[in-house]
């Protein structure tokens, strides 16, 4: 076996010369490369792989999503014409794995932390003809120890000349059901905790002072989980950070002591799921919004009153969404006290019950899996055309991402800190709805300025 190859498909470039977010799952992977193995990690967002590189004996792993399994199939498939054994895991293998099966020698289901070893064994002993079909994971295992990111991966990465925002993991899981979420039918359930003296470690050694957490809804244990929040939060308080972000639910706002202890803790913002204010939508929002927009309104004021930031993340689209929904949403957005904002398009992803619906319903619109990105409209709508909620969409983003509405949010959040730390806080205040500017931009028409 001559050497590992990990790659990330290309998604959305670079900005000013960085990628957005650290390969965080390629990391975890590589460090579980035996030493005596060299290993490689190709983020395709800052340069291409070189694929006439490859031999036999290469092994190449790719993780790809749903919208850039395209791109994961032109690797894979040039890969094996070189003489390297493939194999592709991550979200869309573990949703879609008959269609990964077409064009990779090994499909990877689940979280891989196991199998991935197993594979490589497999490959050094006999390599092509050694690796099975699939390899799956998903006995969604204790998070103790799991995969953590070596010394050598580390150094190999250099993720402060390369990326804007490093990628961290403290717990995973979560156990709502909305209908249109991938994330639970790739990470399960159950909420896992990491130990807090190994995250403690992990960003120590990575030298990171900021960072966004991976984890799918991270603000859920306020409730199952507080006195591991509040151990956490003393844990980070101690630390040297600027910043950090999760992902949350509303209902964080319940608990005004584990806030103020998240930002003692340096938590700069929650990017929390209201996801529509149209309450007929409440069925498909599996329990953790009423699609309300006046308790929306006062979690926020809530929250903010602790001295902690708010995005709000919005999905629009739904059967029961109509043109009204949409003057709503930009009503609600425009007045609330957001610090900043994502408005994204309702996707049919693969291993969903949604798509499962408008399958079932022969609404599924025959379209690239390069555009399942939540910026397009890839199924056919109830109330709408496609026609009419394509222009809905752009309407509502150009909106909600003009340079003035981004500064005033920009402004809003920074006004959150005092001004000793306003230098240090400006980039953190208006990244976000840049970066999300600017990923609307590139996935659809609007000049990217
Ligand atoms: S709350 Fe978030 S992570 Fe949980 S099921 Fe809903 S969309 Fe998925």
């Amino acid at each position: 076996m001559r050497r590992v190859v990990l790659i990330r498909p290309r998604r959305d470039g670079r900005i000013f010369g960085k990628a957005p977010g650290s390969p965080y799952t390629l990391m975890r992977l590589a460090s579980l490369v035996p030493d005596e193995i060299p290993v490689e990690i190709w983020d395709e967002n800052l340069r291409d792989f070189p694929i006439d590189t490859l031999r036999e004996g290469d092994l190449v792993g790719i993780s790809a999503m749903t919208t850039d399994i395209d791109r994961a199939e032109v690797i894979a498939r040039r890969a094996r014409a070189q003489g390297a054994g493939v194999v592709v895991g991550g979200v869309h293998a573990t949703l879609l794995p008959e269609h990964v099966q077409t064009f990779a020698h090994s499909t990877m289901i689940g979280e891989g932390y196991f199998t991935w070893q197993e594979l490589i064994g497999h490959f050094a002993a006999e390599g092509i003809k050694g690796l099975r079909p699939v390899y799956r994971d998903e006995k969604w295992a204790d998070l103790h120890g799991i995969a953590t990111i070596s010394d050598r991966v580390i150094q190999m990465m250099d993720e402060h000349t390369h990326y804007w925002t490093p990628y961290l993991e403290i717990t995973r899981g979560c156990p709502r059901n909305c209908s249109f979420c991938t994330a639970i039918r790739v990470s399960g359930q159950r909420m896992r905790l990491r130990p807090i003296d190994e995250v403690v470690d992990e960003i120590q050694r990575r030298r990171i002072k900021r960072f966004f957490l991976t984890d799918d809804n991270f603000g859920l244990n306020f409730t199952t989980a507080p006195d591991y929040c509040a151990n956490l939060f003393d844990a980070l308080a101690k630390l040297d950070l600027t910043g950090w972000t999760c992902q949350s639910e509303m209902g964080i706002a319940k608990y005004p002591e584990l806030l103020e202890m998240s930002r003692a803790a340096h938590l700069d913002k929650h990017f929390i799921g209201f996801e529509s204010v149209n309450p007929d939508n409440r069925r498909e929002l599996g329990g953790k919004s009423r699609g309300v927009a006046e308790s929306a309104t006062e979690a926020i004021r809530t929250i903010r009153n602790t001295g902690v930031g708010v995005v709000g993340l919005f999905v629009m689209g739904f059967d029961s969404d109509t043109p009204a929904t949409f003057q709503a949403m930009w009503d609600f957005i425009r007045t609330s006290e957001l610090d900043s904002v994502s408005v994204t398009m309702l996707t049919p992803f693969p291993g969903t019950p949604f798509r499962a619906q408008v399958e079932a319903e022969g609404r599924l619109l025959d379209m690239p899996w390069s555009t399942y990105d939540t910026a397009h409209v890839t199924f056919v709508p109830k109330n709408f055309t496609v026609e009419e909620l394509r222009a809905a969409y752009d309407w509502l983003c150009r909106k909600v991402y003009s340079p003035t509405q981004i500064a005033r949010r920009g402004l809003r959040s920074l006004m959150r800190y005092p001004l000793r730390e306003a230098g240090k806080k400006a980039f953190g205040s208006f990244s976000t709805d840049y970066g999300y500017r600017r990923t609307y931009a590139y996935r659809n028409v609007m000049p990217a300025t």
